[in-house]
């Protein structure tokens, strides 16, 4: 009786304890199942938001190609360089295209391109769908992908722009872009993640409509429990689809297994299964842990990820806005790093990103957050910051670290970068505003010359605009022919001899009138457009020698101001050399005005440079003299004849001591090195009886005459006696 009683209660046991088990193992099964859903569909968000912005960076590439094309109203003067400097700057990017009414007429680079030159986009039946639904959309739109002649599979952006016409907008043509597949996926972390047993798709939809097709993929294919993100491509969509590895742990029949055995050895046992459930969940939990670590981390640097970031970014501004705190987001980005991997390989690459990686996580504090954000980009998240200084103090100590050599296969590398800065909260209200912000502001940086920082400031956006408009403006001015040269006589100080004149450019723009050098030289010289401009104003300088060669028996000069970067274009004795033969002008009537900054950071071809242009018979004045770091005895080498004491200086030549005593040393000692000198910005009859004192050679001043345009220049020059009268000059 006993036996069935007791035989009874372990049944019993057993049936309540297999129950319970088979319950336990299965809610826990259930939690892991979702956990493991969960951080799958993050992890494919990750990777989806990682091509989405590869793709918007490389097409913002035929953005800037279509705003030139707009810009120049249809034309393209330099389309291959222009082309490639976008493709450097954006990287990514296989080839640049322009289609003029279709047809491409423009590739950089061409080479293996050949085949597609005069191809009409909108005839070939397998690209006119897409392009016809771009014109229609008025917008950017992603052709393909598709299987290339010349081997891989690519997709291309087009970009359609339309010109105002008197009727309204007409279409142009298109800007376009090449993408390789394989360089898009390069840039997630799928090929790591398939080595780790994940599996991945890549789809897009066909032209029916319906039809999904796949074109991009792991080498197995799709297991169950797959997650799918749509991503949104320039006027489309694409789908990436991920699965997990097969199964991490088993639970359900590991925890099944135990059950029955704990049914069998029933209420001995029942201890056991009442903690199985626990192991099972510890498990999970270390799994799950280990999972949330891969899916917030960059593989190949340890760091955190775009994703923890952005995640991390959000959270940290809602804080700085809730409690009044501040935090900074810097944005650093390797400068010319595409040189290193085209050159090097990419194992390479990846070790100095690893390398570079290290340096940046230990220059921050322990609760700051750096991220390698893909490529050769990282961000660093700095809390609780205190000042201006501080964060600039980051900066420097992070640039410099970038900057220390890095060592590899018996080779020294030195690399630099940029870095834009956005201050939370006030930089943007979101986590986008504020990662675009930081952008702009490397950008800027990169723009302002490379190895720098950069504080993200909203006039930023309107100072790049303006720049790139006064850019595009020069340029039509140049072809416009709207540089005039005025010319601004300059007079022997014993005798009130005229000795010739400078000329001096002035823009006569259609819309805002005579414009002045200081409001268009800078732009000219940060674009490079100043070469161009020197030569044209040395054409028509000559020109205009010429004419008043043949009026004036004199021998006098005409001072031509050369700019720092055209001092230094190595064309520059061969095309002064074929203007002056062109215009059958004599060298010895022309003069070259340089800076002392034209001589500081190379003097060994200054000294070549300035020996040759007198070979030719030209004489060099060294303008501005005093504001520089050029020393007199440094002019004792170079074939220089003349000094022209910086305006600045004569100003308050009568009511400054030390700029009196400056002024008779300087023309004392260019005397003994039988340099003449030249006084400019004589504006009062006071400056000039000091500088006749100090026995300056010649002078140049409103108090003569302000610059003049070049007929009545010129008029002065033929006014007998050639001469002022230094009692009582004009004006
Ligand atoms: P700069 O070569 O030192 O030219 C002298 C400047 O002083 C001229 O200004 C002239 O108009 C001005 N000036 C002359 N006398 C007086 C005076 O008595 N009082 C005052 N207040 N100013 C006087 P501008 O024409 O505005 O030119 C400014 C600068 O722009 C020039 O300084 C030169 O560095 C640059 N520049 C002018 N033309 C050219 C050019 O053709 N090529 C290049 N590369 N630079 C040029
Ligand atoms: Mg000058
Ligand atoms: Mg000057």
């Amino acid at each position: 009786m006993k036996f069935f009683k007791q035989l009874a209660v372990i049944l019993a046991t057993a049936v309540v304890v297999a129950g319970l088990g088979i319950y336990l193992t299965h809610t826990t099964n259930t939690i892991h199942e979702n956990e493991q859903r969960f951080l799958l569909s993050e992890l494919v968000a990750t990777q989806a938001s990682a091509i989405e912005r590869r793709l918007e960076r490389s097409f913002s590439a035929t953005r800037i190609l279509a705003q030139e094309v707009m810009q120049n109203r249809g034309l393209f003067d330099d389309f291959d360089g222009y082309a490639r400097e976008v493709i450097n700057t954006i990287g990514g990017i296989s080839n640049l295209q322009l289609a003029p009414d279709g047809i491409v007429t423009y590739i950089y680079p061409l080479a293996g391109n050949e085949k597609a030159i005069g191809h009409n986009i909108l005839k070939v039946d397998a690209r006119k769908v897409d392009a016809f639904k771009a014109i229609k959309d008025r917008r950017m739109t992603v052709a393909g992908p598709f299987q290339l002649v010349q081997g891989g599979v690519g997709l291309i952006g087009r970009n359609p722009i339309f010109l105002p016409t008197d009727d309204g907008d007409k279409f142009w043509g298109f800007a376009s872009a090449l993408i390789f597949v394989d360089d898009l996926l390069e840039f997630t972390e799928l090929s790591q993640w398939e080595s780790r047993g994940y599996r991945y798709t890549l789809s897009h939809l066909l032209d029916d409509g319906k039809t999904w097709e796949v074109f991009a993929y792991s080498a197995r294919p799709i297991g169950p429990g797959a997650h799918t993100v749509t991503i949104q491509i320039p006027n489309g969509e694409w789908h990436l689809t991920m699965s997990g590895p097969p199964v991490l742990v088993n639970t359900t029949y590991y925890g099944y297994l135990l059950t029955i055995l704990a049914t069998m050895i029933a209420a001995l046992m029942a201890w056991y299964i009442v903690r199985q459930p626990e192991v099972l969940r510890t498990v999970v939990a270390q799994k799950t842990r280990e999972l949330k670590v891969m899916a917030h981390q960059d593989h190949l640097t340890g760091l955190s990820n775009r994703r923890f970031l952005t995640d991390q970014l959000e959270r940290i501004l809602r804080d700085c806005e809730r409690n009044q705190r501040n935090a900074v987001l810097l944005y650093l980005d390797l400068d010319d790093f595409k040189r290193i991997n085209d050159s090097f390989g990419h194992s390479v690459g990846d070790q100095f990103l690893l390398n570079i990686a290290q340096r940046i996580h230990s220059t921050v504090r322990q609760g700051d957050i750096v991220a390698r954000l893909g490529g050769d980009e990282f961000g660093i998240l700095l809390q609780n910051t205190q000042s201006v200084s501080d964060i600039a103090k980051v900066a420097d100590k992070l640039l410099e670290q970038v900057r220390q050599p890095i060592h590899s296969n018996n080779r020294t590398f030195t690399l630099s970068a940029s870095i834009g800065i956005t201050l939370l909260p006030q930089d943007g209200n979101d986590v986008t505003t504020l990662l675009r912000n930081a952008d702009l502001a490397m950008y800027a940086s990169k723009r302002l010359g490379k190895g720098h920082y950069q504080f993200f400031d909203t006039k930023l956006q309107a100072t790049a605009l303006e720049k790139m408009e006064l850019e595009q403006d020069l340029i039509l001015a140049l072809s416009r022919d709207e540089f005039v040269l005025h010319y601004q006589p300059f007079y022997a100080l014993d005798s009130g001899v005229l000795r010739g004149f400078e000329a001096l450019v002035r823009w006569q723009h259609p819309e805002r009138g005579l414009l002045y050098p200081d409001s268009f030289i800078s732009v000219a010289e940060e674009s490079g457009k100043i070469i161009e401009m020197g030569y044209v104003i040395l054409e028509q300088a000559c020109r205009q020698i010429k004419m008043l060669e043949n009026q004036y028996p004199n021998s006098i000069r005409v001072a031509v101001n050369l700019s720092q970067r055209q001092f230094k274009d190595p064309l520059l004795l061969e095309a002064i050399q074929a203007i002056l033969q062109r215009h059958q002008v004599d060298a010895t009537m022309l003069e070259f005005e340089i800076t002392e900054s034209c001589l500081m950071d190379d003097v060994d071809s200054a000294i070549e440079t300035l020996t040759e242009l007198s070979q030719l018979g030209i004489s060099i004045a060294i303008d501005d003299f005093g504001t520089g770091y050029s020393s007199l005895s440094m002019l004792k080498h170079l074939p220089v004849s003349k000094l022209k004491i910086d305006r600045s200086f004569i100003t308050d030549l009568v009511s400054n001591l030390a700029d009196r005593k400056i002024v008779q040393g300087v023309i004392t000692m260019a005397h003994t090195l039988q340099i003449s000198v030249v006084a400019e910005g004589i504006e009062t009859g006071a400056q000039l009886h000091l500088l006749q004192a100090f026995r300056s050679d010649l002078g140049q001043g409103y108090l003569f005459n302000r610059p003049l345009p070049a007929a009545e220049a010129f008029q002065v020059a033929m006014k007998i006696p050639q001469k002022i009268d230094l009692d009582s000059p004009a004006e």
